[in-house]
């Protein structure tokens, strides 16, 4: 029965594939992205029930359909109720977890399958089969570990960068010991399953604690400004822990969408590492300089303003640019914002928009706002591309961003943002930042933006102060 299911099982994989490569082409831009992101939900269904399909086909079946079923309703209930729950602005933390989900996915796959075969039987070869069950383990225990520490950092549970003296030699030793681990197993593999030597579980638990510990300990001492580069690798690794899984258990779906996750990831990477400035080893292994507040002495005193008042520097203005955060995340202002700048548009000033790439808590998250307010993609300017702009500017607005626009990032080069390129806002002629208060940003690191005599500070929720921004230009 198994000798058809065979060849279209792997015709329908290679659909999948195709379902899974034109969709993350058509992530690609904020007009196909949705398009996208359903092809890929097909390419994935598709990879399900071929699997299942043929795994009934071959010899042994699958594990029950009441079994899979009740699998498949409890997850999707919780994934349901997980989504429609969250508040957009927790949706990095949401995005962060389910990413920590699919490395432990891997991981119990991984395990399952050492547990449950003899490793002798694997086509694979009982070494190659151990070690990359092994791997597959690893990988996916640090993601998900790694991952909830995001989580947590990204919501403020965490705070800061939690660094202890020896700490890379830890990292090095658990490492190490991950793979002793993984060699051991391979010795203790005879002809049987591995859980018949008195060793084999010890050994599974050992692995999977020294995972865990290693993840945990990986993404602790990264700091605030760092995390884009951390969720993005962590990203790449549930990726690659799929991949090594579907070796493990000869799914070529799985192989193929494991290593699209994993290349996609590793290319964000280097993106967020670019963005910062900063090698990826550098971003691993150094501790940047803890936060601290301005070292001069002096009291400084920002001044606040009415909406009524800044909306005079829009008078006359040929030029203004919108400068969103992660108070703009909070507030969820762009709508607010787009408004804004269609009533500036009216009066014949060019509007734009500056886009930091790391610019909210996750990467992408200010184009996402601005997508769903309908703001003209054409408008969002990258930082390299906008940077020149600001000393022709007449007005900038910022909206709940702050690190992204903090000069420290070139005046101190050993600062938590040391060597960030950041939005040079201070060029322009006059800075509006809408904020509730003169808090510092995600890094910790004071922002002598709001005291220069060009600022206007406007204090409060973004929304509640934009909304009275927009009214009061309405009256200009
Ligand atoms: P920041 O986190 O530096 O600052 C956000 C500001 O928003 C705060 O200073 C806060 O000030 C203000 N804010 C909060 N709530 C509101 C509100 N309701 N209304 C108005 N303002 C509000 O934001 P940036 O976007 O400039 O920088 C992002 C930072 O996050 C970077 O350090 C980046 O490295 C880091 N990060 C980015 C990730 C990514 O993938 N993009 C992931 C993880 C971290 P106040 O409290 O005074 O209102």
């Amino acid at each position: 029965m198994s000798d058809w299911i065979e060849p279209i099982a792997e015709l329908g994989y290679l659909v999948a594939a195709a379902f899974f490569i034109v969709g993350l082409k058509q992530l690609g831009s904020p007009r196909t992205a949705v398009r996208g992101n359903q092809l890929g939900a097909i390419g994935m269904f598709l990879a399900v029930v071929i699997t299942l399909v043929k795994m009934n086909a071959e010899e042994g079946g699958i594990v029950g359909v009441v079994l899979i079923a009740a699998g498949v309703l409890i997850g999707a209930g919780i994934g349901v109720v997980m989504a429609k729950k969250v508040k957009m602005t927790g949706m990095p933390e949401l995005v962060a977890l389910f990413n920590g989900f699919g490395g432990g996915a891997s991981a119990l796959v991984a395990l399952s399958e050492l547990v449950g075969r003899t490793p002798s039987e694997s086509s694979l070869g009982a070494e190659v089969f151990i070690i990359a069950a092994g791997l597959s383990s690893v990988i996916g225990w640090v993601t998900l570990t790694g991952s909830v520490v995001a989580m947590f950092k990204l919501n403020g549970t965490i705070k800061g960068n939690v660094v202890f003296g020896g700490i890379n030699l830890v990292k090095g030793g658990l490492l190490i010991a991950a793979i002793v681990l993984i060699a051991l197993l391979v010795n203790t593999s005879g002809q049987g399953a591995l859980l018949d030597s008195g060793q084999g579980l010890t050994l599974l638990i050992a692995l999977g604690l020294v995972s865990a510990l290693l993840g945990v300990i990986f993404v602790v001492p990264i700091g605030g400004a760092d995390m884009p580069v951390v969720i993005s690798f962590l990203n790449s690794l549930s990726g690659v822990a799929a991949s090594t899984t579907g070796f493990v258990v000869n799914n070529n779906a799985l192989i193929i969408s494991g290593a699209l996750v994993g290349a996609a990831g590793l290319i964000l990477t280097g993106i967020m590492c670019k963005a910062m400035n900063r090698p990826f080893i550098d971003v691993m292994l150094k501790v940047y300089g803890a936060a601290r507040g301005s070292d001069s002495g002096e009291k400084r005193t920002a001044r606040g303003y009415e909406a009524e008042e800044a909306c005079l520097a829009f008078d006359g203005a040929r030029s203004v640019i919108f400068v969103p955060g992660y108070g703009m995340a909070v507030s969820q202002s762009q709508h607010v914002v787009r408004e804004l700048a269609e009533e500036l548009e009216r009066r014949g000033t060019e509007v734009r928009y500056a886009i930091h790439p790391v610019a909210g808590r996750m990467p992408g998250h200010m184009n996402v706002l601005l997508a769903e307010a309908n703001v003209p993609y054409e408008q969002l300017i990258e930082l390299d591309d906008i940077n020149p702009y600001f000393s022709e500017c007449a007005v900038v607005v910022v909206i709940g961003a702050n690190d992204t626009i903090n000069p420290a990032a070139k005046t101190d080069p050993t600062g938590p943002l040391g060597g960030m390129p950041v939005l040079d806002v201070e060029k322009a002629r006059t800075v509006i930042i809408v904020k509730r208060s003169l808090s510092p940003g995600y890094a910790g690191v004071d922002n002598d933006l709001f005291y220069e005599p060009s600022t206007m500070m406007l204090f409060g929720d973004g929304k509640a102060k934009l909304t009275e921004l927009l009214a009061a230009t309405k009256d200009l």
